[in-house]
């Protein structure tokens, strides 16, 4: 069985990451308030060893031979913690400030320096001195016993310690419900962003005044909703749309049956005309098919582009040898540089190639020029299709290059189209990096101008 870690919730875990780090700052001044006072304590303890031994020295006197300890003031210059013992120069203790059990320190080193030691349990700074007067020589030791002062210091630590315990529960209690507020907007999101799906899609948050993390947050996520309904209501559209070319040449389609179910059984020239006009709306509907799966791979950035090098000269002649084979009466002049070879897909650039031309012959007067110039420019290999048909209306112009889009209605469903060309147009060219311009003038005629980068 696969174990797994759960972690605990946001808040708790920002609450628990701030009371740590306030944990260890808090110790860490602690500790060195502990050890600062500490040092302060032996430094000071070390100083009042260091003057009481000055003023003993100063007090001893040698009185026949020996050392004098009558001197009252001595033994009144020696504090309750602090301990004096004098020892001739045989090791021999001659005077003791208190008759309790001896500390033994050496005496003889570390003349005249403060020491800091810890004996049996005991902390104890001590000092040593020489007396050498007369003749006489004795040394001297001071000793102290730091047990208050430690004893101080360990009820700071508890104190401490206490303070610390209780400051770093307020902090995570603090955290917590400081968190929980700061990312209460998060819960009124997911909640609101739960109750979203594809037929709520005109939700949106409610974006507050200030312009914190959050409010960003609800911003973006309302515009990808924006981009989201949008795109749900072009592919509505789309599929509505396409139902509907689709249908007609079914209903054709279906006519042309019901008349060869009846007649075309009797009726030799029926059943071919029949045949004839099934074979027609075919294609179209094979074409239409064709237009619409690359309109849907297009959307979906899942266009192949089979791209190898070729010149792009032959393709033209060919597209518009076909042109010129279907529509005997127009006249369509090529103008080109010679030799332009290209790296793209074949098969997609002739499509695109027909489009132009198909339109071109669609709105154009059969008397009328169709010129198709290609030419390198610079860096750039252009196309142009040039016709004086019969234009597009300015207010027209932006929405030309939209699926299903058609300028009159009416009109176009004579010449076929569905509005589909120019859309695939602007698929097959911005799939090759390039881009497609319109200009156009009503009755005057129509410019495309596609240009590749090299
Ligand atoms: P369709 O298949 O209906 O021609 P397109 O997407 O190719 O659809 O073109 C969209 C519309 O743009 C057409 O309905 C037509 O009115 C207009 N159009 C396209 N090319 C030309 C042109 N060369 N001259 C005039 N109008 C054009």
């Amino acid at each position: 069985m696969k174990l797994r870690f759960m972690l605990p919730s946001i808040k708790i875990r920002i609450a628990l990451l701030y009371s740590l780090i306030f944990s260890v700052i808090l110790i860490v001044l602690n500790a060195s308030v502990l050890y600062g006072l500490k040092y302060y304590l032996i430094y000071q303890s070390f100083a009042d060893i260091s003057n009481q031994a000055e003023t003993i020295l100063n007090k001893l006197s040698v009185v026949k031979g020996d050392i004098d300890f009558s001197n009252e003031n001595l033994v009144f210059s020696i504090p309750e913690n602090t301990y004096l013992k004098v020892i001739d120069k045989n090791g021999k203790v001659v005077y003791k400030s208190r008759e309790t059990e001896d500390i033994n320190i050496p005496y003889k080193s570390d003349i005249n320096i403060p020491v800091k030691i810890e004996k049996d349990g005991m902390h104890l700074t001590y000092i040593n001195e020489i007396y050498n007067r007369d003749g006489k020589i004795f040394y001297i030791q001071i000793i102290k016993n730091m047990e208050s002062q430690y004893l101080f210091l360990k009820l700071l630590f508890v104190l401490m310690a206490f303070a610390d315990a209780v400051g770093i529960l307020i902090s995570l209690i603090a955290g917590y419900f400081v968190t929980r507020q700061a990312i209460k907007p998060v819960d009124y999101m997911v909640k609101e962003v739960n109750d979203i799906d594809a037929r709520k899609l005109n939700k949106r948050l409610k974006v507050y005044g200030n312009k914190d993390e959050f409010t960003r947050l609800a911003v973006t996520f309302n515009s990808m909703l924006d981009r989201l309904e949008d795109s749900f209501r072009r592919q509505n559209t789309f599929i509505s749309d396409a139902s509907h070319e689709l249908r007609t040449p079914l209903s054709i389609i279906k006519g042309y049956v019901d008349i060869l179910d009846r007649w075309g059984k009797y009726d030799k020239n029926v059943l071919q005309e029949g045949i004839e006009a099934l074979k027609k709306e075919e294609a179209e509907m094979e074409k239409l098919i064709e237009r619409l799966l690359l309109i849907a791979r297009g959307d979906s950035r899942n266009l192949k582009l089979n791209k190898e090098t070729f010149i792009l000269n032959d393709i033209l002649n060919e597209v518009i040898k076909e042109t010129s084979m279907l529509n005997r009466d127009r006249n369509i002049v090529l103008n080109m540089d010679d030799e332009i070879d290209i790296f793209a897909d074949k098969s997609l650039i002739k499509e695109l190639l027909r489009i132009l031309l198909d339109n071109a012959v669609k709105y154009t007067e059969t008397d009328g020029k169709i010129e198709v110039i290609c030419k390198r420019e610079g860096q750039n290999t252009v196309i142009k299709v040039k016709d004086d048909g019969i234009g597009i209306p300015s207010d027209e112009i932006p929405y030309i290059f939209d699926r299903f889009y058609r300028v009159d209605k009416a009109r176009t469903k004579e010449t076929g189209g569905a509005g589909l060309g120019l859309s695939i147009a602007k698929i097959i060219v911005e799939a090759h990096k390039g881009s497609i311009i319109v200009d156009s003038k009503i009755h005057k005629g129509t410019e495309f101008t596609i240009i590749f980068p090299f």
